[in-house]
């Protein structure tokens, strides 16, 4: 276990699954920002729109995040930094005028899909 942001994580591969079936095309694994070098798992440049996946455990989902009870210390400290991490993430993104989309690993597919197909097309209207 290691990275906090695997790439083609079946969440995403079922994302972008679902936002190919509405006809959206995008971009992957891209920095929104040169200066921040943090990459969006699907972005639109052009609508200044970043979407990241995230994973249940590595960022502390509220429903079904777990916390070990093994090296507690270590995995809280280590979840939190990824949560402190991608407020602050956000925050950078926001004050350069993109918006952020965030979905966990747990969510539909479809309905994540649905839900950033709006923002994209408002933003390209
Ligand atoms: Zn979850």
């Amino acid at each position: 276990m290691r990275a906090a942001r695997q790439r083609n994580t079946t969440a995403e591969v079922l994302l972008r699954a679902e936002l190919d079936r509405l006809g959206l095309s995008y971009l992957v694994d891209q920095c929104p920002l040169p200066s921040l070098r943090r990459r969006a798992d699907v972005l639109w440049a052009a609508e200044r729109v970043a979407v990241f996946v995230d994973g249940c455990f590595w960022h502390g989902c509220p429903i079904h995040g777990t916390w070990p009870k093994q090296n507690a210390d270590f995995w809280k400290e280590k979840i939190e930094a990824n949560q402190r991490r991608d407020a602050d993430t956000d925050r950078r993104l926001t004050e350069a005028r993109w918006t952020v989309i965030r979905v966990w690993e747990h969510e539909d597919p479809a309905a994540a899909a649905e839900r950033i197909a709006s923002v994209v097309w408002s933003h390209s209207a």
